[in-house]
């Protein structure tokens, strides 16, 4: 059987989201202590918690209202300018999935730019600026050139992971423009982005949640 974006990988990619950001919930905290207000894995535990619970009570989802339910709960639960910009991104990544119940590695990549264009929209940040965008925009990149060059979802969600794992190391020596860090000014060179290091964490649960598929 190819594989495919369905309800069940979609819902195990945001349980393995739900996984990470609750193992890392201190080391999120952390970061965001160094350059923000240490509150960002507090922030995602609380949300992600909260989509886990309405996922729950909602069997028989297509792959896009999972992602739409993911979205539209972040947006409630999670204050700070994570819950919006994450919460964006999901809707909009479960709005360009449409009704299908099987999304193609095209439909993925199409759901993973709607995602990525839907946190630019908001936040208006670019690549440099030591924000999520760090990581999405070249884990989005190396997932279209994989896909291009004829890997599997899979495959394809590996290469992202790796470059979203990239883009939140090059963060360390990045001065922040966007966000509340941006208020440090040099202050926060030197520090890991902790919204790029909750990105890179969202890339390796969707690389876990499609090898599962495939083994
Ligand atoms: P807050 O900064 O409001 O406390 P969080 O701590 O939950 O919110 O999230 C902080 C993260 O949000 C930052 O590390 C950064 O990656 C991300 N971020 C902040 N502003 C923007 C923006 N305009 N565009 C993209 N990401 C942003
Ligand atoms: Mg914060």
């Amino acid at each position: 059987m190819d594989m495919v974006l369905d309800e069940h990988a979609a819902r195990r990619w945001v349980a393995a989201i739900v996984a990470a950001v609750e193992s890392h919930r201190d080391y999120l905290t952390q970061l965001d202590a160094a350059i923000g207000d240490a509150d960002h894995g507090v922030n995602l535990q609380r949300g992600f918690s909260a989509v886990a619970a309405a996922l729950a009570d909602k069997p028989g989802l297509t792959p896009g209202q999972v992602l739409l339910t993911t979205g539209t709960t972040l947006v409630s639960k999670v204050g700070g300018a994570s819950g919006p910009l994450y919460g964006t991104a999901f809707r909009e990544a479960g709005r360009a999935l449409g009704d299908t119940v099987a999304g193609t590695g095209e439909q993925l990549l199409a759901a993973l730019e709607a995602a990525l264009e839907g946190i630019r929209r908001l936040g208006s940040a670019s690549v440099g600026d030591k924000t999520i965008v760090d990581a999405f925009s070249p884990a989005v990149t190396a997932f279209a050139e994989a896909l291009g060059a004829g890997a599997d979802l899979a495959a394809a969600a590996a290469a992202a992971e790796s470059a979203a794992d990239d883009g939140m190391h090059a963060t360390v020596g990045l001065q922040a423009h966007k966000g509340r860090a941006s208020y440090l000014g040099p202050r926060s060179v030197g520090h890991q982005d902790p919204g790029a290091t909750s990105t890179a964490l969202i890339f390796g649960a969707l690389r876990q949640a499609l090898v599962e598929q495939s083994a």
